[in-house]
């Protein structure tokens, strides 16, 4: 039997394809290529559609290249991707009508706020799970339609296809042939009815969206078709698709209602499996599908960070500190505490549970006796902080206590970040050996769908080594740092006013 899976990683700035041996679970070529990103204004990000597709197809045929296997060797495609980043294509003629509008985009901003003033707060929120925001495809897609010439009309007729990432990548592997998304993937849409699973009638007519734009919706495990010949000179299945931070939760094994991930990347991500049943938030997380998988569906709840690893990035290009994120360990390292220092990361604001866009970055508590060592530990440590903030909401609002929490992410490599993490949540922290997991996630979805993986048990087998971070901090201790901790973010609170 055929044991190699393609996963496909289309993120924000580059496309990566991973081949992983799913009887080991051990990747065996790994190729990745940055494309373009366009800024036409201030606040606004694009993409061309084809970088997006010629990228992903490179980065496949390198890492098969790569890898020594024939194509033939390959039994399926996982795919992961960017989420809500939306395009708009020609039926006819496969051409977007507009470039990719990418999820950081805030140019709709300003329709949000007046969504969010009136009455559609609610009802968006029952429907989808979601809070209105640019972030999410629906106002991309109502974007297009209205500013480029023709598009609302050709959309009417039924000329035109609207996709997230995923759908676009599929639509043409298969040469035009399927027209499809995963759960995952339209839950982050603000169009997609998470609890009759069908695309919102109300929610499209509100934002004059015609229904026939919208793709077919699939079980996250499932087979979409075969990419065309012409690519890869066979037919291969495409089996398994998520949305990035989802195939990072599956990647992670967190299959049962409680288990968590975090990821420690240039932002924080973090989910929670809810199980079978979605969990809504009064505290401003999201409520989004984790998977569709043997025909049930899983929820999760999601919080993010805006600022994580770019805490330490500032440290690096803005500071000097030092020449490699890696680095902010040692430097952290050379001091036995903080010192008394503490640091707030609100560059842009704060986010969950806090809510304040005025908030701004701060350092308190230095003294004669403070230097570099304590200011990185400080800035590693919030991280941590941060990390404990959401996790506390989503314990709140799901009644589940945690009893462990799964890392993953660039900064996840920082045995002092995550021994300091076990400390301040007082649970242990396990880290797999291989942090790939949102490429991970999607082969293991494609290798369940054509049978090299029998079960979500077999894929928790799998998962050989993994370093786990126990907690050995006294209470007091624990407790007097997390009320510095409080302190120093309610004086950052309000400052840009
Ligand atoms: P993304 O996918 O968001 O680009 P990554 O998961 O690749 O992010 O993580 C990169 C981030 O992690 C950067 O912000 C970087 O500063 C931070 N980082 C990387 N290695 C370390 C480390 N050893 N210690 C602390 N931070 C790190």
């Amino acid at each position: 039997m055929k044991k190699y899976v393609l996963a496909l990683d289309q993120g924000t700035t580059s496309s990566r394809c991973i081949i992983f041996d799913m009887e080991t679970g051990v990747a065996i070529s790994n190729f990745s290529k940055e494309f373009k990103q366009i800024f036409p204004q201030d606040g606004w990000v694009e993409h061309d559609p084809f970088d997006i597709l010629e990228t992903q197809i490179y980065s496949a045929k390198s890492a098969i290249k790569k890898s020594g296997i024939s194509v033939e060797d390959i039994a399926a495609i996982g795919i992961t991707n960017q989420r809500e980043t939306s395009i708009i294509w020609d039926k006819s003629t496969g051409k977007p009508v507009y470039n990719a509008i990418v999820w950081q985009c805030r140019r709709t901003a300003k329709y949000c706020d007046e969504l969010k003033s009136g009455n559609m707060s609610d009802i968006i929120k029952s429907k989808t799970g979601l809070i209105p925001d640019s972030y999410f495809s629906a106002t991309k897609i109502k974007w297009i339609l209205e500013n480029v010439p023709s598009a609302a009309e050709k959309a009417k007729a039924g000329e035109l296809m609207f996709g997230t990432v995923d759908s676009w990548l599929i639509y043409n592997l298969t040469g035009g042939k399927v027209h499809a998304t995963d759960l995952s993937n339209a839950s982050r849409t603000m169009l997609f009815n998470i609890n009759t699973l069908e695309w919102d009638t109300d929610l499209l007519d509100f934002m004059n969206i015609p229904r026939s734009i919208m793709p077919e919706v699939h079980q996250s495990c499932d087979l979409y078709g075969y990419t065309d010949r012409s690519i890869f000179g066979i037919e291969l299945p495409i089996a398994g698709v998520a949305g990035d931070q989802q195939a990072a939760l599956f990647g992670q094994c967190c299959f049962n209602a409680g288990e968590v991930k975090n990821t420690y990347g240039t932002g924080g991500f973090m989910l929670m499996n809810t199980g079978e049943k979605p969990v809504y938030s009064d505290n401003g997380l999201l409520t989004t599908i984790a998977w569709g998988l043997d025909g049930k569906v899983y929820y999760a709840l999601e919080g993010s960070t805006f600022i994580c690893g770019a805490a330490v990035q500032w440290l690096r290009d803005g500071m000097k500190m030092f020449e490699k994120a890696s680095q902010s360990e040692a430097l952290a390292a050379s001091v036995t505490d903080c010192g008394g220092v503490y640091f707030v990361p609100a560059f842009v604001g704060l986010g969950a549970p806090y809510w304040d866009p005025y908030a701004r970055g701060l350092i308190i508590g230095i003294t004669r006796s403070t230097n570099q060592g304590h200011i990185a530990r400080a800035v590693l440590e919030s991280m941590a902080y941060q990390t404990l903030d959401v996790l506390k909401i989503m314990e709140k609002e799901s009644g589940i206590k945690m009893s462990s929490l799964f890392v993953d992410g660039g900064a996840s490599a920082n045995d002092l970040l995550m021994s300091f993490q076990a400390d301040i949540l007082n649970i242990p922290i396990v880290r797999p050996s291989y942090v790939e997991t949102t490429a991970y996630g999607a082969a293991s979805l494609a290798a369940l769908c054509v049978g090299i993986i029998k079960s979500t048990e077999d894929l928790k087998n799998l998962i050989k080594s993994k370093k786990i971070f126990k907690p050995s901090m006294s209470h007091e201790e624990r407790h007097k740092k997390i009320h510095k901790w409080n302190e120093a973010v309610k004086r950052s609170m309000g400052w840009a006013i």
